[in-house]
């Protein structure tokens, strides 16, 4: 590719020209630079300076990777958009989709654009399905920007307006967060489902008219925080022993982040009744999924509308069995796994010799580094943060602080990340 025209500052131009979603996106940097393209875990910019992507959630088999901008162009070329008829590709998807479903009860499948809808679309199949209400959410969880998702997330909790038009359907519980919360200590799974259950069984909360419950298996906004052993069973028998419908938001953790699982619910230990994928699916193609029962998708069927004009299109569909591909074909699951690995070591011997390193969390490609001014009192150290990722930029590598706690740098690199790229992001971090 030709390099653009560069300019001289990259965030004024953009603005310029009507971006503010561009701008805003910036918002982490004084002077962000212009991405032109990208290859593998790598970016590059109009002034051919490459950066290490160590926040790409979305391109999960890479940037750029030949074998899916093959597939995506020949179906452009063939049969760009619904026919509204069947066609192979779809059912193709939905089929390997199930090929990975954690349970044999969950065999159906539901293709939308986005994390969104599929969030909005689960909260919808749930209430339709239980015929109920409520639905219990985490603190400093993150489901989306639409109103039903954004609704469920930390965004509708803390922020004046969303709090003030947040349903009353919509009930709040603790993050299981066992370095910063409530609970701390060796029983804090324990303590933070009995918790919950408190919440359900309080006379005005949600445990009457109970929908569902929504979490993210590990969550990512609230800084890659893994819940501890056992509390996500436990609130999963609460919910159901009051007739509600568990929805795991796997949108970040799905497709093999994790490293040890495909499913981030299959890593602690739970089935859902429902979850959502999307990001990684497409690998930047507009693509989302729900997988469900197909007792609760009938229901959908039976009592509710849902058609989407795009969701699942033929483009969608083939870069879909594109990623599912290469993650197979090029183990990627498995280089989650191992350079995740390596690169939690590297960081546990930093934080062994830096004080600033409070604690890592997360674990395979999905990972936090929480930073802190004082080891003892866990003060976060948050301005700090929003410097060292500016001077990571002028040094290579692109890495973000969470949105819910911005003292944690949080990793979420393309699932083929090398363990150089790995090695290189922590040198430049010490
Ligand atoms: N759920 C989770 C856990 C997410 O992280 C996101 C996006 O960041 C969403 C849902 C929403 O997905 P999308 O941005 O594709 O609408």
């Amino acid at each position: 590719l030709a390099p653009q025209a560069s300019v001289a500052d990259p965030a004024t131009e953009l603005t310029r020209r009507g971006a503010v979603m561009a701008a805003a996106q910036e918002k982490y940097y004084e002077r962000p630079p212009q991405i032109e393209r990208g290859w593998r875990d790598l970016l590059i910019d109009t002034r051919g300076r490459s950066y290490v992507d160590m926040v790409n959630n979305v391109a999960v088999i890479g940037h750029s990777h030949p074998r899916f901008t093959r597939a995506v162009s020949d179906q452009l070329a063939l049969l760009n958009t619904n026919s509204r008829f069947l066609y192979s590709a779809l059912a193709d998807l939905c089929e390997r989709i199930v090929e990975k479903s954690p349970d044999p009860s969950l065999d159906t499948v539901l293709l939308v654009n986005s994390g969104s809808e599929a969030v909005d679309l689960a909260l919808r199949l749930a209430r339709i399905h239980t015929g109920r209400g409520n639905v219990v959410a985490l603190r400093e969880g993150y489901h989306g920007w639409t109103m039903a998702s954004d609704a469920v997330s930390t965004s509708a909790f803390d922020n004046p307006y969303a709090a003030a038009s947040r349903p009353g359907w919509v009930h709040i519980a603790d993050v299981p967060n066992a370095y910063r919360g409530t609970h701390r200590g060796a029983g804090a799974a324990a303590e933070y489902a009995a918790d919950l259950a408190r919440l359900l069984d309080d006379p005005s909360g949600p445990g009457v008219d109970l929908a569902a419950f929504i979490s993210e298996p590990v969550l990512g906004n609230a800084g890659g925080i893994v819940p501890p052993a056992g509390y996500l069973s436990r609130v999963y028998e609460h919910i159901r022993a009051r007739g509600g419908l568990c929805i795991a938001d796997e949108v970040q953790v799905g497709y093999g982040r994790l490293g040890s699982h495909f499913w981030g619910s299959a890593q602690q230990g739970v089935v859902p009744d429902i979850i959502t994928v999307a990001k990684a699916m497409g690998n930047g193609y507009p693509l989302g999924a729900v997988l469900t029962r197909r007792d609760i998708a009938e229901s959908l069927a039976r009592e509710g509308n849902f058609f989407s004009s795009a969701g699942g299109s033929p483009v969608s569909c083939v870069a879909g069995l594109a990623v599912l591909d290469v993650i197979r074909d090029e183990a990627l699951q498995q280089n989650a796994d191992a350079v995740g690995r390596h690169l939690a070591g590297r960081l546990a011997e930093l934080a062994a010799r830096h004080p600033m390193i409070g604690k890592v969390h997360g674990m395979g490609l999905y990972q936090g580094v929480e930073l802190v001014r004082d080891r003892d009192t866990r003060e976060p150290a948050t301005s700090e943060t929003a410097a060292i990722c500016e001077r990571m930029l002028e040094l290579g590598v692109i890495v973000q602080p969470a949105s819910e706690r911005q003292n944690v740098l949080k990793i979420k690199p393309p699932l083929c990340l090398s363990r150089e790229s790995a090695d290189f992001f922590v040198d430049r971090l010490d």
